[in-house]
């Protein structure tokens, strides 16, 4: 078959030659599991694959001049090496920093230029894997280098055509290096001996060891910044399932987002890692531009019309859109979870704890879900219920702010209360009054509180001594602060209070305020600066999909028209 969806073979008319990626060329049984029986659900072309562990010895017969490499370790590399690709090999072996070529590009092109009529035989084994690939041709240029990965060398394989130059020299085998590497401080140490990245035109697709991945130059050689940071993302999605699914091992043609999601979760660190650890790549960009992952990124996804939306918790034949939901969204909600609301340090224990509890194992949704909590102690009932099992969104809004001062009576509100109940003034116990800014006919609102109020001032000279209220701070302005909730989601809830002498102060109200009111929630702040702005998730961490109603006072926002007139004059 040509190059298309998950294997095949590319033809390159300049020379004739092919680059075939091979995989799913053998039967395999159906898996049987002992939670749901056989899966026996058929491959429909979203819902990839469930399968066993194995081991497998493969020989792979293909033209002498061909390169090759597959899943498993090779048995005869003395018969298929030539004397100077193993002096090589044994260098590269040695190169911790950067790839050593195997095979040269322009002992490529002097392959390319014939064709061998003598065979040869490439032998591997590989040992508990759940899938076997390859990939051969003429054209093949071969780079590595060694990852120590806890006390085990690992080597980072790369085999592009030089069509995929200067691209895939610079790049693809320093992205294998540093998947390898990240992933492991947030798995386990990668236990297979090497992982290889093939240059495909179109295609990433992932198997055990090897994977084939697109991002190609202009035949000029030049190429964009989408094509390189494109590339670059593939390969470190592709070699990341290793990790998910190849070893920890879910049932993809059941549930899509247990891999793509999680597995673009931990994409998104290593790309930023990625850009920490080689600032030139990603240069002039301060971070690397990841396109999942960061919280506004999912908001447009999440607030499209429901009628085209499926939870998370679908099987991925039936949802809209693949990338969005079983990439993206769930990619999106670790990212939350762990930044705000779990904190890094926890949620990494959790997230590591499940890994290594599940590697070469068969985990389901709950078995993920159940060890996030079960490692951290952190009750995220509310988290999977929502995110995952439901197509609600974010949206928590700033309805209303009071100012109050600090009255030595009742006010007009009280007073109104009392008056239709027929109670008399005296009546009243000594109280301290709250009085709303708007009602003060009394001048009293720009007045010490303790002056204000002779009970307060009382309390406190029969309680304190003179030196410890000359200490007190004694706050000038009360505010009541009312969050609503258009969302069906709760999150934490993620304030900046700017004061009139420009300070600003976050605080965060943690998610377990909507408990016992899923609508409203009401906070005083108290303060001797005047605020003059609120802002909600000012940092846009919450993937709040309207953010109209995040400030007060509410900013004018541009109509429509606005923005449209400002555009075309700009
Ligand atoms: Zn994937």
């Amino acid at each position: 078959v040509n190059q298309d969806g998950r294997s095949g073979y590319e033809t390159f008319e300049s020379d004739g030659n092919r680059s075939y990626i091979i995989a799913e060329f053998f039967p395999r049984m159906a898996v049987y599991n002992e939670i749901e029986g056989w899966q026996n659900y058929q491959f429909w072309g979203n819902g990839e694959f469930a399968l066993p562990f194995g081991n497998y010895e493969v020989k792979i017969n293909v033209p002498a001049d061909h390169i090759l490499d597959a899943t498993g370790e090779l048995q005869n590399r003395k018969e298929v090496f030539s004397k100077d690709m193993l002096k090589r090999y044994n260098k590269a072996k040695k190169s911790y920093d950067k790839p050593i070529m195997i095979v040269t590009q322009s002992e490529a092109e002097e392959t390319e230029k014939s064709f061998s009529n003598n065979k040869k035989t490439w032998h591997f084994k590989a040992q508990n894997v759940r899938d076997f690939a390859f990939a051969t041709s003429r054209k093949f240029i071969w780079d590595m280098m060694a990852v120590k990965i806890g006390n085990r060398d690992v080597m980072a394989v790369s085999l592009y055509p030089k069509e995929g130059n200067p691209l895939w020299e610079d790049y693809s085998t320093i992205a294998v290096a540093e998947t390898l590497k990240t992933y492991s401080d947030y798995t386990f140490d990668y236990p297979y001996h090497k992982a290889i990245s093939v240059h495909a035109k179109q295609i990433g697709m992932e198997y055990p060891m090897i994977c084939f991945n697109f991002g190609r130059p202009n035949i000029d050689g030049s190429y964009s910044d989408d094509v390189k940071f494109g590339m670059i993302g593939v390969i470190i999605h592709e070699v990341g399932h290793n990790f998910f699914p190849m070893i920890v091992n879910n049932d993809e043609r059941q549930w899509a987002w247990m891999d793509e999601g999680i597995n673009t979760f931990v994409q998104y660190l290593t790309e930023q890692k990625l850009g920490k650890d080689y600032p030139e790549i990603i240069y002039p960009n301060e971070n690397y531009p990841s396109d999942r992952g960061p919280a506004e990124l999912i908001t447009n996804y999440m607030s499209v019309d429901q009628n085209f939306l499926a939870p998370i918790m679908t099987n991925p034949e039936h949802v809209y859109s693949l990338g969005p939901n079983a990439y993206g969204k769930p990619a999106t909600a670790l990212n939350i979870l762990r930044e705000t609301i779990m904190g890094k340090e926890l949620f990494d224990h959790a997230f590591k704890t499940y890994s290594k509890r599940w590697m070469f194992k068969h985990p389901t949704p709950e078995d993920f879900f159940r060890t996030m909590e079960d490692a951290s102690a952190v009750d995220l009932d509310w988290f999977w219920r929502g995110w995952f099992y439901t197509t609600d969104y974010v949206d928590i809004g700033i309805k209303e702010v009071k100012q109050y001062y600090v009255s030595p009576g009742p006010g007009k509100e009280m007073r109104k209360i009392m008056e239709e109940r027929g109670i008399p003034m005296n009546r009243l116990r000594p109280m301290i009054y709250f009085e709303d800014f708007e009602n003060d006919t009394e001048n009293l609102k720009d007045g010490n509180p303790l002056e204000n109020s002779k009970l307060l001032n009382n309390y406190l000279n029969e309680n304190y001594s003179e030196e410890e209220i000359s200490n007190l701070k004694v706050p000038k302005y009360f505010y009541e602060v009312i969050f609503d909730k258009p969302g069906g989601l709760v999150m934490p809830i993620i304030v900046e209070y700017e004061y009139e002498d420009g300070t600003k102060e976050k605080i965060k109200y943690p998610v377990q305020v909507w408990r016992k009111n899923d609508n409203e929630v009401s906070k005083l702040i108290k303060s001797n600066k005047k605020i003059i702005n609120i802002t909600l998730d000012p940092d846009l961490e919450t993937a709040d999909i309207d953010t109209s109603n995040n400030s007060w006072p509410k900013k004018q926002e541009d109509s429509d028209f606005d923005k449209f007139k400002k555009r075309i004059k700009g």
